[in-house]
């Protein structure tokens, strides 16, 4: 079986202070992501992004091709530094679908589970919103709070992840010690 590090994008990856980011031209990494990414690219961890698009796909903010354009401008990025993602998963679905995919539902993570073979209870999830430590929480897998812009630490810990971190490094750490 595959351990895999479960990452949501907006956020906690990419800075998406105003919400529903779609343009390329607004593109920009967060502090400490290329160099955490790369050192995770040297594990033998899957790395697999989970991000919900509900919110702007399924309200029609913008199309699913829109979103391909960003998706596949953050890859080359990456690829360019390095760094290795297996896998990028995203649910589309309107808020009001009740989908299984759309967080706090663990459904991007259980089509990952399926498709890589992943031992759930060896991962880790880095999220920055209570949705996300919800997610995490309800399949068992290690679950870190990345702080961003939308959660405080107290929020955060009120979900009980199993650590909160200031910033992604930090987060990384945690993971390779
Ligand atoms: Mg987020
Ligand atoms: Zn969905």
């Amino acid at each position: 079986m595959n351990k895999a590090i479960f990452l949501d994008r907006d956020n906690t990856l990419i800075e998406d202070k105003e919400g529903h980011i779609h343009e390329i031209e607004k593109f920009k990494l967060l502090d400490g992501v290329i160099e955490g990414l790369k050192k995770l690219s040297e594990t033998d961890y899957k790395l697999i992004i989970v991000t919900d698009q509900g919110g702007g796909i399924g309200r029609g903010l913008y199309t699913e091709e829109d979103y391909e354009k960003f998706n596949n401008h953050m890859l080359n990025i990456f690829k360019e530094n390095g760094i290795r993602i297996d896998k990028v998963y995203h649910c589309p679905h309107h808020p009001d679908l009740n989908c299984s995919c759309r967080k706090p539902k663990p459904g991007m993570l259980l089509k990952a589970k399926e498709e890589f073979d992943v031992d759930i209870n060896k991962s880790w999830f880095l999220g920055d919103k209570v949705r996300d430590i919800e997610t995490g929480k309800s399949v068992n897998v290690k679950m870190i709070g990345v702080i961003g812009y939308e959660e405080d630490r107290e929020k955060l810990e009120s979900a009980n992840p199993d650590y909160v971190v200031d910033n992604f490094l930090e987060a990384v750490e945690i993971i390779l010690k």
